[in-house]
């Protein structure tokens, strides 16, 4: 830059790195597309898992899109971007992130092209901008309307390419119980489903319980195993003797003060079970430690308590027995208490659960899970996680749109007979957006071991040939062919494939927009994938031009 002295002006700190124009908008295409490969293996039920291992050796095996860009370091602005995708994606939907990515990258790809051939990023943007109003406007009219019947499908097709031994049909059926019990005002509240997790048996064994399940066991073996008609006291202070804030000595010098303070303290515990037990509470759940004493006195009072309750696990009771929580057991009275009709301590294989049901607000279950290693119960963790979400978006909108590539291969040919209506420049970016969306069946194809091109002509073909019908054809992956995907039962929510496609073209519009990039030094924007140390300047030196 020049001042009118042709005296340069410096703008920028030494060491700043700059790339502009095409330079810059093929890096970040670059970054961005090497965020999409990263998981476009995972694509589909036939799609690879990811194993992933942290720096401190922690391992994730995983076929969610979500979770593995959550777990790797991404480090190039462009691909930070593109990872938020996924992000948004998982926020809004729970399902549909590699989907997103997938095609945002694709957009970028199919943009590289029209760049190169100097057609203006503007024209590109405003095209796909078109271009995605309209895929939404055809995703609704191809959609349908939703029954018991789609519904279950809707959860096996979430469920399936996740490792889940084979039991989607079994973990369908619980995930869709679950969502059905938290409805509230048309809205699945996900929140109020709460999953635990034990290791052993099998995830046939899976089960839900209406209710709260807390994987804590009772303090003492002489209290009730069960409390009927529970009154319960959440605790979130502990039932101990306060330590000494600093690490003060008391010394005792002569044994009868030594009984003395001996008794002082025994009398102070057994005041805290006794107001608890004025209050009327028959059931203490404390976040904090209970005393080996106060233990005894409850025992003695018949009191069940569990200690070291999580937080959350706090506040979900709360919620759910109508319970306040107590910060200061002094102030205890019998209105704070929750109620439940049954607390009990059960056997999960080798080990002891608590049990809280016929809870005040029925709108709160849990669903135990089962299964013989943590990695792979927390794959079904995911698995099923995704699936309320998925379940829950379709009861909540009553409409889904087939899957297995026939929405894509639908919007591709309606598109791309749109784009000669627009004519103009545009017309070759709402083309390249038409070409883009072909990437999730040949993604798919791809993964499954079938030839995409093959694929893609055949469904092209099925579009085109069998009328109406032909729009819900997808590909059906035992046999290569093209298939009526309504018909076999292959169905997701309408709003997983409206929010994949508005956030990816948000995310490649928004990259095609930056012509500048200027990073501090210590980013080093060039390579997509890094040392997360070096992270943050470069985002944020990147606000300025979104
Ligand atoms: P995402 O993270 O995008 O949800 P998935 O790995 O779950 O990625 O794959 C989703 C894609 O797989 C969707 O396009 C969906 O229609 C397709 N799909 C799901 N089940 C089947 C099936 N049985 N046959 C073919 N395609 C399927
Ligand atoms: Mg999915």
């Amino acid at each position: 830059m020049y001042g009118s002295g042709n005296q340069p002006i410096i703008v920028l700190k030494e060491g700043t790195e700059r790339s502009k124009d095409k330079e810059a908008q093929f890096n970040n295409i670059a970054a961005a597309k090497a965020v999409a490969d990263t998981i476009r293996s995972t694509l589909g039920p036939k799609g690879m898992d990811k194993m992933l291992v942290d720096t401190i050796g922690d391992v994730v095996v995983t076929n969610d899109g979500v979770t593995i860009l959550k777990e790797i370091d991404v480090q190039h602005p462009a691909a930070k971007m593109v990872v938020e995708v996924a992000k948004t994606q998982d926020d809004e939907c729970g399902d549909g992130t590699t989907t997103a990515v997938v095609l945002a990258g694709e957009l970028l790809k199919q943009s590289e092209s029209l760049i190169d051939s100097n057609v203006h990023p503007t024209v590109i943007t405003n095209g796909f901008k078109l271009a995605s109003i309209k895929a939404i406007e055809l995703l609704k009219e191809i959609s349908v309307k939703t029954d018991d019947k789609i519904i279950k499908r809707v959860a096996i097709t979430a469920l399936t390419g996740k490792s889940v031994g084979g039991e989607d049909e079994h973990l369908s059926d619980l995930v869709i119980k679950a969502a059905k019990a938290v409805m509230d005002e048309g809205k699945v509240n996900v929140d109020n489903i709460k999953i635990e997790k034990k290791v052993g048996g099998v995830i046939k064994d899976t089960y839900m319980v209406e209710g709260i399940v807390i994987d804590k066991e009772r303090v003492h073996p002489r209290m009730p195993k069960k409390v009927e008609n529970a009154k319960i006291a959440l605790l979130a202070c502990p039932m101990e003797i306060k330590k000494t804030e600093m690490d003060a000595q008391i010394s005792i010098t002569d044994p009868a003060s030594m009984a003395a303070f001996l008794a002082e303290e025994e009398a102070t515990l057994k005041k805290m079970v006794d107001t608890i037990k004025a209050a009327g509470a028959n059931v203490v759940l404390c976040q904090k430690g209970v005393d080996d004493l106060a233990q005894h006195y409850m025992a003695k009072q018949g009191i069940f308590g569990a200690r070291r309750l999580k937080q959350t696990d706090l506040e979900a009771l709360a919620k759910a027995t109508g319970g306040k929580i107590i910060g200061n057991i002094s102030e205890v009275t019998a209105k704070d208490l929750g109620n439940a009709k049954l607390v009990e301590e059960r056997s999960i294989g080798t080990e002891e659960m608590t049990f809280i049901t016929g809870c005040v607000n029925p709108k709160a279950v849990s669903l135990v899970l089962r299964g013989g290693t943590e990695h792979v119960m927390d794959e079904v963790e995911r698995a099923i996680h995704d699936a309320i979400r998925v379940v829950g978006i379709t009861i909540e909108d009553g409409k889904v749109v087939a899957g297995a590539g026939a929405p894509e291969i639908e919007l591709a040919l309606r598109i791309s007979e749109y784009a000669s209506s627009v004519g103009g420049r545009e017309q070759l970016a709402i083309e390249a957006f038409a070409k883009a969306l072909e990437i999730i069946p040949w993604t798919i194809s791809e993964n499954a071991g079938i030839d995409s091109i093959d694929t893609i002509i055949k469904l092209k073909t099925a579009h085109e040939k069998k009328g109406k019908d032909g729009r819900y054809y997808g590909l059906d992956l035992d046999t290569g062919e093209a298939v009526d995907m309504l018909k076999k039962n292959v169905v997701e929510p309408l709003r997983v494939k409206t929010q994949a496609i508005t956030s990816a073209t948000e995310v490649a519009n928004m990259i095609l927009r930056i012509d500048d990039v200027i990073a501090s030094r210590r980013a080093a924007p060039m390579n997509p994938m890094g040392d997360p140390s070096m992270g943050g300047p470069g985002m944020g030196g990147m606000g300025g031009m979104m």
